[in-house]
């Protein structure tokens, strides 16, 4: 067994949470069966959604490509089961809080049947990393720890830039969610596999785990799988329990006392930082050939009747999941898909588990947090800020809508933690305020750069419409000089003529 390291940075601010967690962990893994339905949204992943490849009526296989990414950031959605395209029509989405986006619905038939042409793990050590990287790609393996970032693509820019180390992230330290932890309990041999992978297509030599301190077991059992592995290039490392110890910037600190620069990402500090659940998710693909069908999502709050963490099908709807856990209790009045601080509310429970829902939480009415008053300026709000912003400056000039001390004082860096929420005496709704902000200061940007490529596309017809206006003008310059000396021959012609001098002379 290798004992997990300690060596390690410090996180400024921070919040020492309740981790609400026992109930999901008490038992064992489920695996939930195949519902009658399934809705697969194409928009999993970061990027654009993607392109169906089937039509209405059309059976499918599990595992089978069912659309196509459509560009960098967008990835490939696999069918989740066997049975027959009943729809490709829109249904509400979680990545819409519940609004309606493409979806492609399957109706099951029932035999789950696998698609063929894909016996027999992959040997990843053959292959090129380019030809490694674009299979993960087509494997639809996207970050499973909230963004859904396509992983290929991640890999692709890391490669671009120095980078000497890979960190796998099973620090889960948001409130209720408890799926990683499950993972690492019972799939730890996976989730090492998965690592020694990633490895392979970085071409990097070392890999840190990272798991909080109040996860032992998980601890024990990566700890137990390393040591069968014999791989020294991955090391176990404990970090310390204290929300958002998990954000990626603040690990790479954590693990490697390594500044992420302002603006910048965990590559300009050597690093790369991948989801355990993602590296389990490759292992699948590679050694079992299974694409990304499933995940494991947690299922809890006092909302539901027996919260726990189950395996489930992508494009299960969260009525299904839910009711598969034994249901609602009558507390239930708040549905959100992922945890308590970054989760996102839905209208609705007709939303389908996708690549990214790592929980479905369900809680009763919020405790009244007492009315918004003015900021007494206590700097409590800057002490707890993982990134060292001073939230009561920014709310200020969120408030007088000043994107560019917005700017200066560091806005797009807030991750939206809602640590300084939590303190806030005044009750101020400070993370509501910054992500609003930010919101408009992409729509800013987005029409700058509209304006710019508008601006550009201006100027370029107004100069081909030059060229050619140029073009004419010479043309006819030279037409009227033709039509000169033309006439000029045709006098010469008739002087000769007049003169009686014959043809051939001229
Ligand atoms: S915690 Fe609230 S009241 Fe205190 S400085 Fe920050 S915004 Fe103002
Ligand atoms: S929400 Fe933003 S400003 Fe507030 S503590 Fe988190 S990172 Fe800092």
């Amino acid at each position: 067994m290798t004992a997990p390291t300690y060596d390690l940075g410090t996180l400024h601010g921070g919040l020492r949470l309740d981790a609400n967690k026992d109930s999901a962990t008490a038992s064992e893994l489920a695996v939930m069966p195949v519902p009658k339905q399934i809705v697969l949204p194409l928009e999993q992943h970061a990027g654009d959604p993607a392109d169906p490849l089937v039509g209405i009526g059309e059976h499918v296989l599990r595992g089978q490509m069912i659309a196509a990414g459509t560009g960098a950031l967008s990835a490939p959605v696999h069918a989740s089961t066997s049975g027959r395209v009943v729809a490709v029509e829109p249904w509400p989405i979680a990545r819409r809080r519940g609004e309606p986006g493409p979806c492609i619905v399957i109706e099951s038939d029932g035999e789950d049947r696998a698609a063929t042409g894909r016996e027999g793990a992959i040997d990843y050590g053959a292959l090129e990393q380019d030809e490694l990287i674009a299979l993960l790609l087509e494997g639809g393996i996207v970050g499973l720890g909230g963004a859904a970032f396509p992983t290929a693509q991640k890999l692709s820019q890391a490669r671009s830039v120095p980078i000497d180390m890979l960190i796998l992230n099973g620090v889960e330290c948001e409130p209720w969610i408890s799926c990683d932890d499950m993972l690492m309990r019972e799939r730890a041999a996976r989730v090492v596999g998965g690592a020694q992978i990633l490895l392979s297509a970085l071409a990097v030599e070392h890999c840190h785990i990272a798991v909080e301190s109040d996860k032992p077991v998980a601890l024990e059992q990566l700890a137990d799988a390393l040591g069968a592995a014999g791989d020294n290039r991955l090391t176990l490392k404990q970090v310390p329990t204290i929300y958002p110890s998990g954000a990626e910037d603040q690990l790479v600190q954590l693990v490697t006392n390594r500044e992420v620069p302002t603006g910048g990402l965990p590559t300009d500090a050597g690093c790369i930082v991948q989801n355990v659940g993602t590296a389990a998710a490759v292992y699948d693909w590679v050694h079992l050939r299974e694409p990304l069908i499933s995940r494991v999502t947690t299922v809890t709050g006092p909302g539901v009747k027996r919260p726990m963490n189950v395996v489930t099908r992508l494009g299960t709807t969260v009525a299904d999941l839910v009711a598969y856990t034994g249901g609602y209790t009558d507390r239930a009045r708040i549905l959100v898909v992922g945890g308590s601080m970054t989760g996102r509310s839905m209208s609705t429970d007709r939303v389908p588990v996708v690549k990214a829902s790592n929980c479905i939480l369900v809680l009763d009415e919020p405790a009244a947090r007492g009315p918004v008053l003015p900021c007494i300026r206590c700097g409590e709000c800057a002490e707890v800020c993982p990134i060292q912003l001073l939230p009561q400056q920014l709310l200020w000039y969120a408030n007088a809508d000043d994107e560019s001390r917005l700017r200066e004082y560091g806005l797009t860096d807030c991750i939206e933690c809602g640590c300084c929420d939590l303190v806030c005496p005044s009750h101020i709704p400070l993370t509501s305020t910054f992500r609003f902000a930010k919101g408009r200061i992409l729509e800013l940007e987005d029409e700058k750069a509209r304006a710019e490529r508008a601006r550009r596309r201006f100027e370029a017809r107004r100069d081909r419409l030059g060229r050619e206006a140029q073009a004419r003008t010479r043309e006819l310059k030279e037409q009227k000089a033709r039509a000169k000396s033309l006439s000029k021959d045709a006098i010469a012609d008739i002087v000769r003529r007049k003169r009686g001098a014959p043809e051939d002379d001229r």
